[in-house]
């Protein structure tokens, strides 16, 4: 994989980058492609009957079928959104608004994302409706039999993730779609880690939403995707009301497009979307498959190094063997503070609770240091994570005994 990292201006600046499920890198083809629309036919989409938006009409569109293709739906399923967040926030808003009433569950996890679970948490508060918890597994999965037993009659709605930005364990979507359909429930799938370390196909699964972000699949910022089946995105009203999503307009009502364009209100992100068809190509000229070997190769790597190298570390998602994260702690020292550390040396993970707040009370801790792989990181940069970990004890140690001996400390300040 080490030819690809030419592709990558980000690593010619020598950073270690390792908080790949925060965002990933941007490849070459992906800013080219957005400076290419800004140099060459920056004009908006659908509005003029001239040469230039015809030509970006088409290119935006075309996205659209790409991004179809990649996840194995059709064209009129995708939407385009700001992204995961705004995806999941449309889903409750429009559906979740349209069919849940008082007394109506809503299945969710305690290791969602915030943006999969404060969307349903306050639905559920303005209807009356429940939010109920499924158990897990230790790699953060849930067993298909635990959601049999947490599904009623009352249930309308499961949001689960593909894979866990903390915990890193795959669902196994098709199982669990399969009980949410024997249920008459609606099946929401948090996508945002699981559309980069998965090939899906969303009709094969039977998934009725599925949300993602470019960013994290080498694409650019401020653009997403709501996949929804489109007897569902018909059914659903519009959250966001202006141009272009319009059909006919009166004084006092308005007609709307089919979806999905109904769901995309006002100028939208035209370059972003744009980048998103150059990541998409560039996936698939690489092959995601060979993409997620050598990540999971690298991870077992340096879990094996992690474990026998650093003394006093807890790692999490030990169970997680398909998983490009690794989740720990080092005993007595804030992962805040390793994160400075590693930060020194130009190494960049991520501490803290993740966005999953639910998650860390679940494991018992405030926050955590994760490691996110990409197909671009090497064996080389993962030993000199460990090799930086393993100063990061003294080099704290020291720093705290400075600290205690300090003036300030003599004089009652802190
Ligand atoms: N869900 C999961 C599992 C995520 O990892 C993230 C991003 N960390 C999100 C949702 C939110 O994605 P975004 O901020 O791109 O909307």
């Amino acid at each position: 994989m080490n030819k690809y990292r030419k592709d990558f201006p980000m690593l010619e600046h020598d950073y270690i980058y390792f908080n790949n499920a925060s965002t990933s890198l941007k490849p070459k083809c992906v800013i080219e492609a957005i400076s290419d629309y800004y140099n060459n036919y920056s004009v908006n989409t659908n509005r003029g009957v001239d040469s230039l938006g015809f030509k970006v009409t088409e290119k935006y569109e075309s996205v659209r079928q790409m991004v179809a293709d990649f996840i194995g739906s059709n064209k009129d399923e995708i939407v385009f959104t700001r992204g995961t967040t705004e995806s999941l926030n449309l889903v409750a808003t429009s559906f979740g608004n349209m069919i849940i009433t008082e007394g109506d569950e809503i299945v969710t996890s305690v290791v969602e994302h915030h943006s999969n679970l404060l969307p349903w948490q306050e639905l559920c508060n303005k209807l009356g409706a429940k939010l109920v918890f499924v158990p897990i597994r230790e790699d953060g999965t849930v067993n298909p039999e635990d959601l049999k037993k947490v599904m009623t009659k009352r249930t309308k709605i499961v949001a689960l993730n593909h894979i866990s930005n903390v915990m890193g364990g795959i669902n196994n979507i098709l199982e669990l779609s399969k009980i949410v359909h024997q249920f008459n429930a609606y099946f929401v799938v948090d996508g945002a880690q699981g559309i980069v370390h998965e090939k899906i196909n969303v009709h094969d699964l039977d998934i009725d939403f599925y949300a993602f972000s470019s960013h994290k699949m080498y694409g650019p910022m401020g653009v997403g995707v709501l996949y929804g089946k489109k007897k569902l995105l018909n059914m659903m009203p519009p959250v966001m009301f202006g141009g272009e999503m319009v059909d006919v307009v009166s004084s006092d009502a308005a007609t709307y497009k089919q979806a999905p364009y109904k769901f995309e209100a006002g100028t939208m992100m035209v370059p972003e979307v744009i980048g998103l068809g150059a990541a998409i190509e560039y996936i698939n000229e690489i092959d995601q498959s060979k993409m997620n070997v050598h990540v999971k190769e690298l991870r077992k790597y340096l879990i094996n190094k992690l474990v026998t190298e650093i003394n006093d570390i807890e790692i999490y998602n030990n169970e997680a063997v398909d998983s490009s994260l690794i989740t720990f702690n080092i005993k007595n020292i804030h992962a805040h503070d390793v994160a400075s550390v590693l930060d020194k040396e130009k190494i960049i993970i991520r501490a803290g609770h993740h966005c999953a707040q639910l998650c860390m009370s679940n494991l018992k801790v405030a926050s955590t240091i994760r490691i996110s792989l990409a197909f671009y990181n090497t064996y080389e940069e993962c030993d000199k994570l460990v090799d930086v970990l393993k100063k990061a004890g003294d080099y704290i140690d020291v720093l705290f005994k400075w600290w205690k001996h300090a003036p300030w400390n003599y004089y009652g300040s802190c």
